[in-house]
């Protein structure tokens, strides 16, 4: 499952940071573009948290918007498809927000 492989990365990346602190609260973005799914994300943090220091943790995400710019007519519009296409029917859009994914926050008991 991907999502249980980001949050292994993101409790990875805690423990490195914050060696053997107890972690209370974990504060995630995550881009409505990212393809990251926050229920099944929430689901995973459970599990790949147990046995490590933020066994209990709770996990809060940020959605961040998706928004792209059209390469052709250089509209800027919010979206939240995978396939980014602009009202004037050019796919050449630069995604300008929505990837995101990244550890906001970590608060240590
Ligand atoms: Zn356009």
């Amino acid at each position: 499952m991907h999502e249980l492989a980001i949050t292994e990365s993101i409790v990875a990346a805690v423990t490195e940071k914050l060696p053997g602190a107890p972690i209370r609260r974990v504060c995630v973005e995550v881009g409505e573009l990212s393809g990251v799914v926050p229920d099944a994300l929430r689901f995973c943090f459970e599990l790949a948290c147990a046995g490590t220091t933020l066994e209990g943790a709770s996990l809060d995400i940020v959605r961040m918007p998706g928004r792209g710019q059209c390469q052709s007519c250089s509209a800027e519009f919010d979206t939240t498809d995978f396939l980014v296409l602009c009202a004037c029917g050019s796919a050449e859009v630069t995604v300008l927000g929505g990837r995101e994914l990244r550890i906001r926050e970590v608060e240590v008991v």
